[in-house]
């Protein structure tokens, strides 16, 4: 196998031919090998180097060896780790394992409250706790909570909610899980909804309330819930608000204050547990 640069010795990364699936999509999001094209012809490069020579290789077995490590690699399921101990979810399992060197598994028993497509594991810095996250892939998600000492058990969550999330964010002193998810169109102080409201002639105003904050006292406590919106015009067109999201948008400035980033890039600190709706200040777009 040919898998550094004849020419620069750089070393090189797998073109792949053909329409990607899901596996192999996660492959190349995490930059292991990189699609070529959904045409697959005779004498297509094999290869290409950071420098962007591309280059040939007889060895076919290697490369679908290579290629089918790199897929396993990119597609093993999320484990957690706190301290010495690894978080597993197995197959099918009504319960989460925790794997200590040297000491008996411990399962901690639940059922998820959220039906599962995608998930994924969130560490407190404490390492005392641990949420699964979950993403059903039909826009609803929700969250498992775990203590991992000093009992390994499911201590609660949040139950499925509307919206494609993100997973949660605890806080440095592990006091506070936060999730921040963009889950709608709603405008504030009504029932209506703000893509009902659309009038290309209108000067009106209105907040839209377009995601949702939502802070766990950790462990167990109560869940808070706010809005989070923004003054929009009647007259904003879809696209200027369907596609904002929150992903890693939630920073902590202290233990209990949360920095929200919106999609305009502004940032909203707001103090835990919210008390009030989060509103942030939009410039208004050059015409
Ligand atoms: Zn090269």
């Amino acid at each position: 196998m040919i898998d550094h640069c004849p020419e620069c010795g750089e070393p090189g990364t797998m073109l792949i031919y053909g329409l990607p699936g899901p596996q192999l999509s996660r492959a190349v999001d995490a930059g292991r090998v990189r699609l070529g094209g959904c045409m697959i012809e005779p004498g297509q490069p094999d290869w290409y180097c950071p420098a962007g020579h591309r280059w040939s290789d007889e060895d076919l077995d290697g490369q679908q060896r290579l290629l089918d490590e790199i897929l396993a690699e990119c597609n093993a399921p999320p484990t957690a780790h706190a301290g010495a101990s690894v978080v597993e979810w197995r197959v099918g399992e009504p319960a989460l394992t925790l794997v200590t060197p040297g000491a008996p598994d411990e399962v901690a028993p639940f059922e998820p409250s959220t039906p599962v497509g995608e998930y994924a594991f969130v560490v407190s810095p404490d390492e005392r706790y641990v949420a699964l996250f979950i993403d059903s892939g039909h826009r609803t998600h929700g969250f498992e909570l775990f203590e991992v000492r000093p009992e390994f058990r499911h201590i609660g969550g949040l139950p499925a909610m509307p919206g494609s999330g993100h997973p949660p964010v605890f806080s440095p002193d592990s006091r506070w899980l936060v999730g921040f998810v963009a889950d709608g169109y709603r405008v504030r102080g009504t029932d209506q909804h703000f893509t009902d409201l659309f009038d290309k002639r209108s000067g009106a105003r209105v907040t839209l309330d377009w995601a949702s904050l939502r802070a766990l006292r950790v462990p167990g406590g109560e869940l808070h819930r706010v809005d989070v919106g923004v003054e929009m015009p009647v007259s904003a067109y879809p696209h200027e608000y369907t596609e904002w999201d929150t992903e890693d948008a939630v920073r902590f400035t202290a233990g209990d204050v949360a920095v929200l980033r919106m999609p305009w890039g502004q940032k909203v600190a707001v103090s835990l547990p919210p008390s009030a709706p989060v509103t942030g200040d939009r410039p208004v777009p050059a015409p």
